[in-house]
């Protein structure tokens, strides 16, 4: 696999024509000293911004050159000056948004149903209003980075393509070709599918573009998000950037979700953060250093390479603050790089999701509370989908939105029947004519019509609960009766549905108290929940949910990989490094606080002392110790004891 460049800048530069003099006082040798400095190996300089303009002294399109832009070779000293100090430049050209292209070229714009365009009116502030590249636009798009990849010949680095997302389209020109296709326009599927093959279409092509011009340059196409939406495209790409602002509308969860995805897709990954308070555009704010530490370090933790947003100002000066936060954070990053990169993440448990192929960024609730819950766990898992290989995994997870055909039930059956694990849940592995996979030994009986429904805690399941206490569920779960499995849960039923005249108090009907009846089960290496388990931890995260769903994850595999002592505060992934003969266990103590309104705040770290981490692996090592501290680690019983975490420690195991 070709590794990414580690500690790389996302220099934004949409800058306006309406600010005079820009770029008047930038320095080439102050810019790449400042980047040197701060420990910085690549940055993404600016070709074409979101305003429509260029930062070259382009001889294709003069009238797209910035207006007010005093140094007009700015992108090209930026990248030489870069290149002199051994840092990479990679390329920046906008897509779907631009300005100029979208004032010019009204035929250019992606229509909706009604005829409209996307994003603000024309009257209002914003450059949103989305481009076709089933138009015209597309060849403008090409000519425009033919041009920047021959103006750089050797010294092209890479490109990274922004705003390339699956947006239906009734353009003219879509309209035709999918009457040509014989769709049906109306079918809002049909077409968002079509949507996104004209996408995958264009990657495709530029991609092919872009080799005639440089046979190894990085080539990136950005959406937001990254998952089963990339996948039919991927071989377009020569990487994955996860974008992921979690102070902007990605919150803290939404990375390690995708790193989870991505990092089956067989290609280098870098997490992509910010340097702002909040997101993007937020040029005078500084995040704490805490925040920005935990960003960057569980990209690492995850074997990725890190990128930080900045935005260069008008006047073409980095801020000196900025470099020195991000300097104090990537030389950190540095020194601890090479216990993660290159490196394969040992895993036991693949989580399918049942994200859509056609849409960014739709990751089902279940996948977000199950990743949240796994987390506290320390459960080494990756996400994917049904077409995933099983078998390299001890355990399956099967979420309860997600839903099966017959094929789909075979391959869950022959992987249990060759040992494999599985926790499904609700509607998990269903098929459309209502039946599970036949190694769940259990029959669909339809909704459970009394909720919320209370399990009442007892066995080995209930461990760790208050036996004989009922624990509400609130969401509605699924009837499901056994055929050959054995019962493990119960549950009773509330005096009446909360309707109409039928209402208790003012939440839900408490228990009849009344028969029970089962809600868990388990047969040979399967243990299932008819509740939505997942999906509740999503929405208000019930302690007895998680403890549920822990002894279930014991009950199957006797001992995870990793367990703790720990507070569920407390990230563990475990990266290996084969040919360095050493795994390494990476700790992260940062705790997000929502101290706002809006988002979550990491002011500090959080120190935990006398951690205690139980092993679990297939090889057995002999020593452990901290690094890069070299502070040798008291290791026996394969349990390693570490006697201070201060926001991020790594276990050499050797
Ligand atoms: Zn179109």
């Amino acid at each position: 696999m070709k590794q990414l460049s580690p500690r790389q800048i996302h220099l934004d530069f949409h800058t306006s024509e309406k600010i005079p003099d820009v770029a008047q006082n930038f320095s080439a040798e102050e810019f790449a000293r400042q980047m040197k400095e701060a420990h910085v190996s690549s940055v993404t300089v600016f070709a074409r911004c979101h305003h429509g303009w260029l930062y070259y002294p382009s001889k294709k399109f003069p009238e797209l050159v910035h207006p007010a832009l005093k140094n007009k070779n700015l992108l090209i000293d930026q990248v030489k000056s870069l290149h002199k100090v051994g840092i990479r430049a990679p390329i920046y050209i906008t897509v779907q948004w631009d300005y100029q292209s979208a004032n010019k070229h009204p035929e250019w714009l992606i229509r909706k149903r009604d005829g409209s365009h996307e994003g603000p009116a024309f009257t209002e502030a914003g450059f949103y209003q989305s481009l076709c590249v089933n138009t015209g636009y597309k060849d403008f798009l090409m000519a425009q980075t033919a041009e920047i990849c021959e103006i750089l010949g050797d010294e092209l680095d890479g490109i990274f393509f922004d705003i390339v997302g699956t947006r239906p389209c009734l353009c003219s020109a879509c309209r035709a070709e999918m009457k040509r296709e014989g769709l049906d326009l109306c079918d809002d599927v049909q077409v968002r599918n079509f949507a996104a093959r004209v996408m995958d279409r264009f990657k495709s092509e530029m991609t092919s573009l872009v080799r005639k011009f440089s046979t190894d340059c990085t080539v990136f196409y950005n959406a937001g998000h990254v998952g089963p939406c990339t996948k039919k495209s991927k071989d377009a790409y020569s990487h994955f950037e996860l974008e992921s602002l979690p102070s902007g509308s990605w919150g803290y969860l939404h990375f390690p979700v995708t790193a989870r995805y991505a990092r089956t897709l067989g290609k280098d990954c870098l997490g992509m953060t910010g340097k702002f308070h909040t997101d993007w555009g937020d040029f005078h704010s500084l995040k704490n250093q805490a925040a920005l530490e935990f960003e960057c370090f569980r990209m690492l933790s995850y074997g990725f390479a890190s990128s930080i947003g900045d935005q260069l100002e008008p006047g073409g000066i980095l801020n000196p603050a900025t470099y020195r936060l991000i300097g104090s954070v990537y030389k950190q990053f540095e020194e601890r790089e090479e216990w993660a990169r290159p490196s394969i993440p040992m895993t036991e448990a693949l989580l399918l999701t049942s994200e859509p192929d056609n849409v960014e960024s739709k990751i089902p609730e279940s996948v977000m509370g199950a990743a949240q819950l796994f987390e506290e766990l320390a459960l080494q898992f990756d996400i994917s989908d049904k077409n995933c290989d099983f078998g390299k995994y001890k355990l399956l997870i099967i979420p309860e939105d997600f839903r099966g055909d017959a094929e789909f039930s075979d391959k869950v059956n022959e992987y249990v029947s060759n040992g494999g694990k599985v926790l499904a849940f609700g509607k998990g592995g269903l098929t459309a004519d209502n039946c599970y996979p036949e190694c769940f030994g259990v029959k669909y009986e339809g909704k459970i019509e009394k909720y919320p429904d209370f399990i009442v805690a007892d066995g080995e399941l209930s461990s760790g609960l208050e036996i004989g206490n009922e624990y509400v569920i609130y969401l509605q779960g699924e009837q499901v009766s056994p055929i050959t499995a054995e019962p493990v849960l119960y549950a009773r039923a509330p005096y009446f549905r909360r309707d109409g005249d039928y209402f208790c108090s003012h939440k839900y009907t408490p228990s009849a108290k009344g028969a029970s009846y089962p809600v868990a089960f388990m047969s040979k290496g399967v243990v299932f929940f008819s509740h939505h388990i997942l999906t509740q931890y999503r929405k208000n995260a019930p302690y007895w949910c998680k403890k549920l769903v822990s002894n279930a994850v014991k009950m199957l595999l006797g001992e995870q990989m990793i367990t703790h002592n720990g507070p569920s505060t407390l990230s563990v992934s475990v990266l290996s490094q084969p040919e360095k003969g050493r795994v390494n266990l990476h700790l992260l103590s940062y705790i997000p606080v929502r101290k706002s309104a809006t988002i979550d705040i990491i002011e500090e770290r959080t120190v935990v002392r006398n951690v205690k981490i139980k092993l679990n692996l297939d090889k057995k090592f002999t020593k452990a110790r901290l690094v890069p501290e070299n502070t040798i680690l008291n290791y026996e019983d394969g349990e390693v004891e570490i006697p201070e975490v201060n926001g991020y420690a790594i276990v050499e195991l050797s």
